[in-house]
């Protein structure tokens, strides 16, 4: 049995779960949809309702105490998203707030990408994961082309059979013109980690690399001092991390080509936001990303091992890690995605069945780019509240529609 499966549960999980108002409030439901988003623990809501009635005002203007406040609390968020990430130079980065990962990812496209380039530079972008990880790049593309420099935007070569990427075909894609290379840490279908040390391996020391971290942080213990994780933006979304929806971060390092321009206080920022991504990481740091990331683990490889033997369903990506009782390298296993399909049921009429028994996942194509899954598929994905005991009644219900 899997290391991590031992690890399964234990008091300090229950105590974290019944931390969730929202949970404890509807126990005939099971939320199975954090990758979309997450929920919110008791510490958020009251770090909202606290600076909300005590201390609401615009930061970066204004100089009596509730503005001040603001204005170090949003300070303070950057600073801690550096700290949450294990930033080892945290004054040679900058940290820039935004609504989400789509939002990061268009601002490194709009901001600093376009100033990187030159007329015939090229640039590597993942063309089967996230979309909101690859329409920023041809945008830019085009937005150079209409300033008349012309550059390529080529596809991050993959294994067809896992949706990992191919590294090896990705050494011999690079040459003297690419310039950047965009990436995902943990794809958001398939689950499985794409081995961003791969990618540093193959393209060299000098291009920068660009990470969608959606998946991963607040899942995944960061550090970006670990010479595996050598990447020069990260950009997530902090309301698939605990805080509030309207939340996320870029980091930039600023020692590897130009920095990310800081936003500075050009308008009013979404302060409830910042707020709300502070208290979420310090309970984060509190429960413990480790800890979190090994239950998560313990229960996916439940869901995996499992699903892997019902021959009515087809689960997508990752074959590897459905060998059933395989004691796989954490990095081979997936994180907490798990995505299928009946072979019978329409993935549409299988998501209305599950949220029948109260089960809410996510059954559609999932945001993907390309026409990979566009034929549709349920989604279940964890975080630090679901259970044991949720996931054998979901499996329980799967093998009944056998
Ligand atoms: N990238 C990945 C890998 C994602 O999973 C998501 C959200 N599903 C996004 C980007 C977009 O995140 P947001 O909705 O916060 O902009």
């Amino acid at each position: 049995m899997p290391q991590e499966t031992q690890d399964a549960g234990g008091d300090w999980q229950a105590r974290a779960r019944a931390q969730f108002p929202i949970l404890a409030r509807h126990p005939e439901l099971t939320y199975l949809d954090s990758a979309a988003t997450s929920q919110k623990p008791q510490a958020v809501l009251d770090a909202v309702q606290d600076y909300l009635t005590t201390s609401n005002a615009n930061a970066g203007r204004g100089t009596y105490p509730w503005a001040n406040r603001t204005t170090e609390l949003v300070e303070r968020a950057r600073e801690r998203v550096k700290e949450f990430l294990g930033d080892p130079a945290p004054d040679r980065s900058s940290v820039h707030l935004t609504s989400g990962t789509s939002e990061g990812l268009r601002t490194i496209a709009r901001d600093w990408l376009p100033h990187q380039l030159a007329d015939g530079d090229e640039i590597l972008v993942p063309y089967e994961d996230h979309r909101a990880n690859l329409e920023p790049w041809l945008e830019a593309r085009q937005l150079l082309a209409e300033r008349g420099t012309r550059v390529q935007v080529r596809a991050l070569p993959r294994q067809s059979s896992s949706g990992e990427y191919d590294h090896r075909a990705l050494a011999d894609a690079v040459g003297p013109r690419t310039r950047f290379v965009a990436a995902t840490h943990v794809h958001h279908v398939y689950g499985g980690d794409m081995n961003v040390h791969r990618i540093r391996a193959a393209v060299g020391p000098e291009i920068p690399i660009c990470l969608d971290a959606a998946q991963s942080v607040g899942h995944l213990p960061i550090r970006l001092g670990d010479p595996a994780l050598d990447v020069d933006f990260v950009v997530f979304s902090g309301h698939k991390a605990l805080a509030l929806p309207g939340t996320g971060a870029v980091w930039a390092r600023n020692s590897r080509g130009p920095a990310l321009r800081p936003a500075g206080w050009a308008g009013t920022p979404n302060t409830v936001g910042a707020v709300s991504l502070l208290a979420a990481l310090d309970w984060l740091d509190a429960v413990g990303v480790d800890r979190v990331a090994a239950h998560v683990m313990s229960l996916t490889v439940l869901l995996t091992d499992r699903l892997g033997r019902l021959d009515s369903y087809e689960v997508l990506g990752c074959p590897a890690s459905l060998t059933a009782d395989s004691v796989l390298p954490a990095a081979q296993r997936r994180h907490g995605i798990v995505t299928f399909r009946h072979r019978e049921i329409p993935s549409d009429d299988l998501g209305f069945i599950l949220f029948s028994h109260g089960f809410m996942v996510r059954a559609d194509s999932l945001c993907q780019a390309g026409a990979h899954e566009q034929n549709g598929s349920v989604r279940v994905s964890l975080h630090v509240y679901n259970t044991r005991e949720e996931i054998d009644r979901l499996l329980a219900l799967l093998e009944s529609l056998e």
